[in-house]
């Protein structure tokens, strides 16, 4: 290694194989890992026979540790980060040690890899062309809601994380707030023994979740499908008809079609086919 860098390195988020080459080759070399939990961290290490020092960096003492993170880089050791599961930060800790490693003027470099939310957002089958990820819901029931009610009209995707405790719950308040249409999948347990991704509307999802209990155990990933756009043209009337024969006395075909489509809600090639079965073509 090079300049005295921080590495955000992803680790699994259930299957070991999904640890790269690269975090194994990383947390190797670098002279201290931070880590959310090293117990939780040390049988990883274990099994891939990485003896590297580790460091307790997690939410109750991050900004503590952030200065002796900053004294190490200073005199030229490297650093790898790594939170319980998954991409550090996402959901986890992290954030207050990068940015501030960022502003000191240390190289932060990614070191990429598992990550629940966008594995769920792979398999799930809805719209990835823009999506909002929400974090864990609120656990009380009545802010749950309020967060919900600010997303209901929204039409791109929101993701949300979600704990066994409160799966049951927050998919009722899901029903109730978003409207029990609405498309949610589950994807439950990923690349673990158990993985289930079952997708379909809130109200089937509680169906099947309550015939099998064992469905509602282990960690979740929720997909939320935004509202559905309402796609239903208006359907023509009888003045748009008068309207259309009128302007079709005077204008060839196209021509009416184009100012009826000024003067109505409808579309101008919906008023150009009305206009040809109005002439009887
Ligand atoms: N940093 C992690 C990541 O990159 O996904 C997320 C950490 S967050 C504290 C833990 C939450 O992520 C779980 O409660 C669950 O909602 C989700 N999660 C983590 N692993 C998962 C898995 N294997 N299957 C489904 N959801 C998972």
């Amino acid at each position: 290694m090079h300049s005295p860098s921080l590495y955000v390195v992803a680790t699994p988020i259930g299957n070991l194989q999904d640890m790269t080459p690269r975090a194994i080759a990383t947390l190797q070399s670098v002279d201290v890992i931070a880590a959310e939990d090293t117990r939780h961290s040390a049988a990883l290490m274990q099994h891939f026979g990485i003896t590297t020092p580790m460091l307790a960096v997690h939410d109750h003492n991050e900004r503590q540790r952030t200065e002796s993170m900053l004294q190490r880089l200073s005199e030229g050791q490297s650093i790898g980060l790594i939170s319980d599961a998954g991409t550090p930060l996402i959901s986890d800790p992290g954030y207050h040690l990068v940015s501030a490693v960022r502003a000191a003027g240390f190289s932060v470099v990614p070191i990429v890899g598992p990550c629940a939310l966008i594995a769920a957002l792979s398999v799930a089958g809805v719209a990835t062309d823009r999506f909002t990820f929400m974090g864990f819901l609120p656990a009380k029931s009545s802010h749950r809601c309020q967060q919900l009610e600010s997303i209901a009209e929204a039409q791109h995707t929101h993701v949300f994380y979600e704990s066994p405790h409160r799966i049951v719950d927050s998919i009722a308040d899901m029903g109730k707030v978003l409207g029990q249409q609405r498309q949610l999948t589950v994807a439950r347990e990923l690349t673990k023994t158990y993985e289930t991704v079952y997708g379909g509307s809130i109200e089937q999802v509680q169906a099947w979740m309550q015939a099998d209990s064992n469905q509602q155990r282990g960690e979740f990933v929720l997909v939320v499908a935004g509202k559905p756009v309402a796609t239903e043209a208006p359907s023509m009337d009888a003045e748009t008809d008068k309207l259309l024969t009128v302007l079709l006395s005077e204008l060839p075909i196209k021509k009416a079609a184009a100012m009826a489509a000024q003067l109505t809600p409808h579309k101008k090639k919906a008023l150009y086919d009305r206009a040809l079965q109005l002439q009887g073509k």
